[in-house]
């Protein structure tokens, strides 16, 4: 199309005037088949007769003359609307009255609408003239008494008539053409589907060709080229092959012209109208209409037009279509993702009965991904999709909910603990690897009452966590106790935002002691939260709360400041030497404003930042290493160290732990307990005799190893305060030396200590 525009000068409208002037031929839609019909209007029989005699034999513009008669002006308005395709009047003035001809001129101009149709007056009167305003405002061509319409004058009067006549009419078809061009890039520019915009497309460029709607839209194929293109759009008769193949389309010269479109990659006018759509990713559209009739340059000319238009109206379709596909559909393994999941839940909400709704979750994927890579991570999911969806077959419907999190939803004959856990059974392949992946998944059955799409989904969650605190690759279903349990949790977490408004929670206070002289080497800041009645909530149980509601982080910095005064109040008091080792969760170590935080404490307390020591678990650096890594930097930056706590339970790899680069790592309490009611570990340890105390051993050696000093947790008993010093771990806590306690009990304790 561009080359074909690209070697004409002027603008369109120039374009326009050279057809308009081209004198090949006039406009198929003047008159049935090439006449120009000449209406003569008079009471006279004379007239009409001497009229047709006079003109008889002669040809305008290369057609012959077709005459219609009428004997009064109330005749000729009945002729007119029989006929909309007249090309000439011949009107007699003076009939039924002085001026029936002159009012004949204005009904057919004002009533019927006919303003390409030309007018020439006649009369035998000259005293009848009609004023010059008349023949103006009702636009006629010429007015002649009869006397003068000779032969020769008749001939000229009419071909100069006719020529401006057919100027009219093209000029009113361009502009009716470029009307629909531009009402359709309105339209269409509008539509969201690709679905619709083809239909929409078949019926405008119909409207422009001025037939009836036969045609039908046709998409290359997707992806491979190698496909079959596929009808997308049709109508008329061919409405029915919507979504077939192009193959399966009877009738070959339309078929061939779509597929030449499609592979030429342009439009094809012949046979009918076949206009090549084209889009960035390569794959156009070619829609074709039948023309019913030949092209005029004309048409070609608005079919550019139309064609340059909607190929800006497609590709807003395509970005809008893409646009969809992004917010719908998983990018990595092309399936629904969470949004058009709860779409898909709400339409099978309509009939429940005997619907099952899982969610799978891929066992260990961060460690996965965090040991051998984001690219095996990817290629490990891609695995578990196409196990899922081998193993559940056509009738589940399957969506990415994110992360390693799959969302199934069918029958429970399918969608059951046993298919999904047998499902991977079997080992996957992974660059040429074996490996084993399992499963854990939470399920709930729909049912007529069943909560809407997302709140499925929650409670299928709420399941698949308490599947997860029993044993990985285990199942649970939903109950209706878990669902209270949540209620629950939700209303301990608005009365927690209550107490921390209404400063109810504060900071108590632990000894963190030396093992040979058990005298305070620090404290560690801990939380608490004493209801109205007396009673505590421990903080296992609402800081996982307050660290999935954001609430975390003004906790987080109540925490840090008081312990960061505190401290210097002790070190005032002349406890110089103390630490403070505050917890930081995941939550308040992402949140941009932490630093920033750290800094401000330490700066109003004017605290020496070497004395504040953070902890945070292993947990915190699994996810995003990197920018774990870029925390902690600026902290040691700070000059403010950092310790892993609950050391062993995690799942870092020695290398993630090397990297972080904390000070200490404190062993978790279970290790240390399992220290208790074995003979005390002998000086000189054993590494090949596994037993009780073996992990505590490990972390301590461990700990030796990377130059870190261990502290032990949850020290209770006299055993393990020997065994632990036997394992040469420096630093000890717990209720052996001290309890937790409120800051006006620590200057007591330390006098005492
Ligand atoms: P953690 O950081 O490992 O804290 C040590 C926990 O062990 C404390 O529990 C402490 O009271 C308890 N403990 C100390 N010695 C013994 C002992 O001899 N035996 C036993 N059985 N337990 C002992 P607590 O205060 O209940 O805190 C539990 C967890 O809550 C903490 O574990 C920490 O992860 C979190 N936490 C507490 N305060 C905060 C806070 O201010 N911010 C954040 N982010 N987390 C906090
Ligand atoms: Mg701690
Ligand atoms: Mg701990």
């Amino acid at each position: 199309m561009s080359s074909h525009s690209a070697d004409r000068s002027g603008p369109d409208t120039e374009a326009f005037v050279e057809l308009l002037e081209d004198d090949a031929g006039g406009p198929a839609h003047a008159g049935g088949l090439g006449v120009w019909k000449v209406l003569i209007v008079d009471d006279d029989e004379d007239v009409h007769r001497a009229t047709e005699l006079a003109l008889r034999g002669i040809a305008i513009e290369g057609r012959p003359l077709e005459f219609l008669h009428a004997r009064s002006a109330a005749q000729a308005i009945e002729v007119a609307r029989a006929q909309p395709d007249i090309a000439v009047a011949l009107l007699d003035v003076v009939m039924e009255s002085p001026d029936a001809g002159l009012r004949l001129v204005r009904t057919l101009r004002d009533e019927l609408g006919r303003h390409a149709l030309r007018v020439v007056l006649r009369t035998g009167q000259p005293g009848y003239a009609p004023e010059i305003d008349t023949i103006r405002n009702y636009d006629i061509n010429d007015y002649k008494t009869k006397s003068e319409l000779t032969r020769v004058r008749l001939y000229t009067s009419l071909t100069a008539a006719i020529r401006s006549y057919r100027q009219i009419l093209a000029l009113e078809q361009t502009r009716n053409g470029l009307e629909i061009v531009v009402s359709a890039s309105t339209h269409l520019g509008r539509q969201r589907g690709l679905q619709r915009f083809s239909e929409g497309l078949v019926t405008q460029l119909s409207a422009l060709l001025g037939v009836t709607p036969e045609g039908l839209v046709c998409a290359q194929a997707p992806d491979n080229g190698e496909d079959d293109p596929v009808i997308i759009a049709a109508a008329g008769r061919y409405s029915e092959l919507i979504h077939r193949p192009l193959r399966e389309l009877p009738g070959t010269p339309v078929r061939e012209a779509l597929t030449r479109c499609l592979q030429q990659q342009r439009s094809v006018l012949e046979p009918g109208v076949c206009l090549y759509f084209s889009a960035p990713s390569g794959r156009g559209i070619a829609a074709y209409v039948e023309a019913g009739r030949e092209l005029e340059a004309l048409d070609e000319r608005l079919l550019e037009v139309f064609a340059a238009s909607m190929s800006v109206a497609f590709e807003n379709v395509l970005l809008y279509s893409q646009l969809v596909d992004y917010a719908y559909h998983d990018q990595l393994l092309r399936m629904p993702n969470r949004n058009r999941f709860i779409e898909l839940i709400g339409e099978r909400l309509r009939q429940p009965e005997g619907a099952v709704l899982a969610l799978v979750d891929i066992d260990d994927f961060a460690a996965i991904n965090d040991t051998l890579g984001h690219q095996v991570g990817d290629q490990v999911l891609q695995a578990a999709a196409q196990r899922l969806t081998e193993a559940l077959g056509e009738q589940v419907v399957m969506a990415r909910l994110g992360g390693d999190t799959f969302g199934v939803l069918g029958p429970e004959s399918v969608v059951n603990p046993q298919v999904l856990e047998r499902a991977f059974v079997p080992v996957v392949e992974v660059q040429g690897e074996r490996m084993r992946i399992s499963v854990t998944s939470g399920l709930v059955r729909l049912a007529a009452d069943s909560p809407p799409g997302f709140e499925l989904i929650k409670d299928a969650h709420l399941a698949l966590k308490q599947a997860k605190q029993h044993r990985r690759g285990s199942s649970s279903y939903f109950s209706e106790r878990m669902g209270v349990d949540a209620r629950e949790r939700m209303r301990l977490l608005r009365s927690l935002r209550g107490a921390f408004d209404e400063r109810r929670l504060y900071v108590a206070y632990q000894p963190l002691v030396a093992m040979e002289t058990r005298t305070a080497v620090g404290l560690e800041a801990l939380i608490r939260w004493r209801l109205d009645d007396g009673r505590f909530v421990p903080p296992d149980r609402f800081i996982p709360l307050a660290e999935r509601s954001g609430l975390i982080v003004s906790i987080g910095e109540f925490v840090l400041r008081n312990a960061c005064f505190e401290l210097v109040r002790l070190h005032h008091a002349g406890y110089s030497e103390l630490r403070m080792s505050v917890n930081v969760s995941k939550a308040q170590f992402t949140d941009p404003d932490f630093l920033p935080s750290v800094a401000r404490a330490l700066q109003d307390a004017r605290l020496d930042p070497r004395a504040l020591e953070l902890e945070i678990t292993e947990s915190v650096a699994v996810e995003d290493l990197e920018f774990v890594l870029g925390v902690l930097a600026d902290l040691r930056r700070l000059g403010v160290s950092l310790a892993v706590d609950d050391f062993g339970t995690g799942y870092s790899s020695l290398g993630v732990l090397r990297q972080l680069g904390a000070h200490r790592l404190k062993i978790d309490r279970s290790f240390i307990h399992e220290l208790d009611g074995a003979a005390a570990p002998v000086p000189d340890p054993q590494p090949d005799v596994p037993g009780q105390g073996t992990i505590a051993r490990m972390v301590v050696d461990l700990g030796r190893a990377l130059g870190m000093e261990i502290v032990a947790e949850g020290v209770e008993t006299e055993t393990q305060h020997a065994a632990l010093r036997a394992l040469g771990c420096q630093v000890g806590q717990g209720y052996l030396y001290a309890r937790p306690m409120p800051a006006e009990d620590l200057l007591g304790w330390l006098g005492r200590a």
